[in-house]
């Protein structure tokens, strides 16, 4: 029979009935999965090294023999570090693996088997040492002459080597391979070679290419990375073009009521607030529906942006509703447009605590159109809010959300404005993705007059000194929070922990007032604590990460995180950003556990050397991939093999231009040369993706 990419992976000679059942439980079903599982790295084995001449940073490989392996537990926790202990003639290095790749994969390692590693070299408090390098066996039959090999990840017990040989016979098989989808001109303009020859290249490279494969960079892998972020692409400008051609409730008015607002300010808006509301203002009016992302740092203001906007659309005689992600924060939004907005706009509240009567009659009014903003949380996706004519929408602390929500609350009004916000800065390489449809304003200056938050890591061992400087700073009129984790896995322990907590720091320091809140308890409950913290009744506020986003209390200048190692980096951006909101001198500190390793260690210490919130996220992307700032599994992003959203940055933009050019030229994709996009396009995403650009 004849082979194509679609065809089933148990017809590739050698692959049987056992092993095809083996790849399809770890996804691999056809033939094209197959050839996209691709290489993890590289072993030139011209550039074998000594273990003595290792530098840190360096990604090498080596020859070596087994001398122990063992397992050492990890701190307090049930987790273990296994160590593999490797020698060659001129010395020993330590590998690392902090989880079991699989299980049995240590029972192969006895000693004084011969190994090759390939890894990169890692600084342990000044010795040398792999982290979940590559190891693998040497094989009775391997060549002798060096080569440059591909390293596959191995599929419990399939080793590396008959991977390899295996997705190379099937590169022989297939005798089907599908026509070239991408137009001349994007492989002429990209320098991309055919899809078929990057397939074979990538799993048999050529040895003169060993440090371009090792770093990403060869011609083959550039075709492989494009590709993926293309197609990612390519349906972000179909959507965004499509976006353009809709029509959108025109808001045409003087702007007397957004006038008013900023009148009656008891300050003045910064220079970013007042662009990033003019970048608003203008695409309210325009003919198409906005659709904005408005990113600030935390504390930079965007409630006022947004509430302008609210403002501007109550003029026209348009409903909005604001979306939030908790009830804390939709009362707070709440007393802010008390405190902004004139009082003939009539605001409302719906939460997930409104009772039943009181949500029957505010409904009914939003319904009537007699309500012209609405504030609530994830209850106002619920069916039963129907609007009279919802004509913006906004979502705050988006990162909090997935991306369907955006769908579910768009056709409860006619293509209505979408404006979204977020304080967790987002890398500039997830705004093209993720977000990629949107128009993006930055506010990138804070209000004056905030003094830079001092922030410093401390060990269990300050922990006293840490609390005591909290007790002089709540003697001076300041406020605290003392936060700890909450990880799902763990609920019952890190409850615990905030509990009992909450009752030593009590009798360490009986003369302080401390409030205690946490994700388990009733929301009037949760409410009352925030209000009695509002108003300084509580001087301290222990809590688990409820408070995380949004919550201003501007008289709290102390936050101390426990176990800030267990954090993303952009959440303790986020916590941070609870203080150094109102005139005084604000402070963070960062307690570590007890047994922390050092690469967790070096993450938080980053926190001491800026403020910036997208320095911080850039970092915190490197570190622990782009899952951090995306939450929810958003669609897009799974898909890529080999592309790597840091990494490939430069790829990330050709392909984003090469896409949006296209669309440029031909919006409704009419070109024969284009044909082959749209099939694409469908296929992918459904009738639609092209809805809305035919
Ligand atoms: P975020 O961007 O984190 O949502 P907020 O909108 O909550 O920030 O604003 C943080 C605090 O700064 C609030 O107390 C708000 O009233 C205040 N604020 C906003 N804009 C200004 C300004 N231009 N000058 C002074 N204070 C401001
Ligand atoms: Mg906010």
């Amino acid at each position: 029979m004849a082979i194509s990419l679609d065809t089933s992976i148990q017809f590739i000679k050698g692959v049987g009935p056992k092993l095809a059942e083996l790849f399809s439980r770890k996804g691999l079903k056809t033939v094209q999965d197959f050839l996209e599982f691709y290489p993890r790295s590289y072993e030139d084995q011209r550039q074998a090294r000594n273990i003595s001449s290792l530098k840190p940073g360096e990604t090498v490989s080596l020859k070596a023999q087994i001398v122990k392996v063992a397992s050492v537990p990890l701190g307090k926790s049930s987790k273990r570090i296994y160590d593999v202990a490797l020698k060659d003639s001129s010395g020993i290095i330590h590998c690392k693996f902090f989880r079991v790749p699989y299980k049995g994969y240590f029972e192969r390692f006895t000693p004084l088997k011969e190994v090759r590693v390939v890894g990169e070299v890692k600084d342990y408090r000044g010795r040398i040492e792999f982290h979940h390098p590559d190891i693998r066996d040497i094989e009775p039959d391997e060549e002798l002459q060096d080569q440059l090999i591909p390293l596959y990840i191995e599929l419990e017990g399939t080793s590396s080597n008959k991977i390899m040989k295996l997705i190379r016979g099937a590169l022989d098989q297939v005798d089907l391979w599908p026509e070239e989808k991408f137009p001349s001109f994007v492989l002429k303009k990209y320098g991309l070679m055919s899809r078929k020859k990057a397939f074979y290249d990538v799993h048999n490279p050529a040895m003169e290419q060993g440090s371009e494969f090792l770093n990403f960079q060869a011609p083959a892998q550039k075709r492989i990375i494009f590709e993926e972020f293309f197609w990612l692409e390519l349906f972000l400008a179909a959507k965004k073009t499509g976006l353009q051609q809709e029509r959108g409730p025109v808001i045409q008015n003087a702007g007397i009521w957004v006038q008013e607002v900023l009148k009656n300010l008891p300050f003045k808006l910064t220079n970013a607030q007042m662009k990033a509301y003019k970048e608003v203002e203008k695409d309210l009016q325009g003919p198409s529906p906005m659709n904005r992302l408005v990113q600030g740092d935390v504390g930079s203001g965007k409630t006022l942006v947004c509430l302008l906007a609210c403002a501007q659309a109550a003029e026209s005689g348009l409903q909005s509703c604001l979306m939030v992600p908790t009830e804390i924060l939709a009362e707070q939004h709440f007393k802010s447009t008390q405190k902004f907005l004139k009082s003939d706009i009539r605001v409302a509240l719906l939460t997930g605590k409104t009772k039943t009567s009181e949500r029957r009659e505010l409904l009914k009014k939003l319904e009537e159109g007699k309500i012209d903003l609405l504030i609530g949380t994830h209850a106002l996706l619920e069916d039963d809010v129907q609007f009279k004519n919802l004509g913006l929408v906004i979502i705050d602390e988006q990162h909090r959300f997935g991306v369907e929500q955006r769908g579910t609350l768009k056709v409860k009004g006619k293509n209505p404005h979408f404006l979204i916000m977020t304080a967790t800065p987002i890398p500039r390489t997830l705004a093209m993705t993720v977000y990629g449809d949107l128009e993006v304003s930055i506010i990138d200056e804070l209000p004056p007059g905030r003094s830079p938050i001092q922030t410093r890591v401390a060990y269990q061992s300050k922990r006293n000194q840490a609390f005591d400087f909290m007790r002089d700073q709540i003697l001076k009129g300041r406020q605290a929070y003392v936060i700890y984790p909450l990880v799902e896995e763990s609920e019952k322990i890190d409850l615990k922990n905030a509990v009992e907590e909450f009752e030593k720091l009590k009798t360490q320091y009986p003369d302080l007032r401390f409030g205690l809140l946490h994700g388990r308890m009733k929301p009037f409950e949760k409410d009352e604590v925030m209000e009695k913290f509002r108003n300084q009744e509580f001087q301290v506020l222990i809590s688990t990460t409820v408070i995380e986003v949004g919550v201003d209390v501007p008289n709290a200048t102390v936050m101390i995180v426990e176990h800030s190692e267990r954090f993303g980096l952009s959440q303790l951006h986020q916590l941070r950003g609870r203080v150094g909101r109102g005139e005084h001198k604000s402070f963070c500190i960062l307690m570590l556990g007890y047994a922390v390793s050092d690469e967790a260690r070096e993450r938080v210490e980053f926190m001491e050397k800026t403020t910036d919130g997208f320095k911080i996220a850039e970092f915190d992307l490197k570190m622990r991939g782009p899952g951090e700032f995306l939450g929810t599994r958003q669609s897009g992003l799974a898909g890529f093999k080999m592309a790597h959203l840091v990494r490939d940055f430069s790829i990330l933009l050709e392909a984003r231009e090469a896409a949006f050019e296209i669309f440029k030229k031909d919006p409704k994709l009419k070109f024969p040369d284009h044909q082959a996009l749209k099939t694409e396009l469908f296929k992918a995403h459904g009738p639609a993706a092209l809805a809305s650009i035919s």
